[in-house]
């Protein structure tokens, strides 16, 4: 799945029908599996097994899904892809706000999950992550964090201050879902939670001046009530 040893995973679910359904679907994948049926026995898990990646389950019989990602986030830099029941979608939001990645809403398929692990995976192994002044590129855009600077198939484009830290943001978060507040909050600050139209206006004017079909976004993502991701292959 990825270059080098095989990537660990914990399993945190209390359902021992979504853990086999992983098991079973994960059983082709060079990758060890370790499962945990409680927030607290998961907790423990992760900090013994040290994984490559968490998934984790929101209904815990226990603990709050949410707690688990709180927790885990106070050591824990690796992905953690969430499971959630249609039910709980504002439990899915909290627990992206708190540091989870992705997340998977159930019922979901193998080839989902393989693609969330996959560019999850991918995602945490990037060298050198894009902080300070490196140049970020994907699909004809090339960003230079340093000079600020833009280029279209090799063009220069011209970003407003707003639609450039949208941007920059964005790909400091590249392959994580990030959150309608999370994104207002990194971009115009935390005064401005609410304002989630801004949003929807600057991504579309970062579509149109980026995206070859802005109506039919490749990387520019939207994540239906939830958010946006920047999706690079
Ligand atoms: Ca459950």
């Amino acid at each position: 799945m990825t270059a080098g040893p095989s990537p660990t995973l914990v399993v945190i679910e209390d359902d021992p029908q979504i853990r086999r359904f992983l098991r079973t679907g994960l059983s082709a994948q060079p990758m060890r599996i370790f499962e945990a049926e409680t927030g607290e026995a998961g907790l423990i898990e992760a900090a013994t097994r040290k994984p490559d990646l968490v998934i984790l389950d929101l209904g815990l019989p226990d603990v709050d899904g949410v707690d688990v990602v709180i927790r885990l986030r106070e050591w824990y830099t690796r992905p953690i892809i969430i499971l959630s029941a249609r039910s709980n979608e504002q439990e899915k939001i909290k627990a992206l706000d708190a540091g989870a990645d992705d997340y998977l809403t159930k019922p979901f398929g193998v080839g989902e999950l393989l693609a969330r692990i996959r560019a999850s995976l991918r995602r945490a192994t990037l060298p050198g992550g894009v902080e300070g002044d490196s140049v970020f590129e994907f699909d004809g855009v090339r960003v230079d964090l340093g000079a600020r600077r833009v280029l279209r198939d090799g063009i220069e484009v011209h970003l407003t201050p707003n639609e450039y830290r949208l941007l920059a943001t964005l790909i400091r978060h590249v392959g994580k879902v990030c959150t309608h507040r999370q994104l207002l909050t990194e971009v115009w600050g935390p005064s401005h939670v609410e304002h989630g139209h801004y949003l929807r206006i600057y991504m579309a004017q970062l579509r149109h001046k980026l995206e070859v079909d802005p109506t039919n976004p490749r990387f520019l993502r939207t994540e239906v009530g939830v958010g946006y991701r920047l999706l690079v292959e």
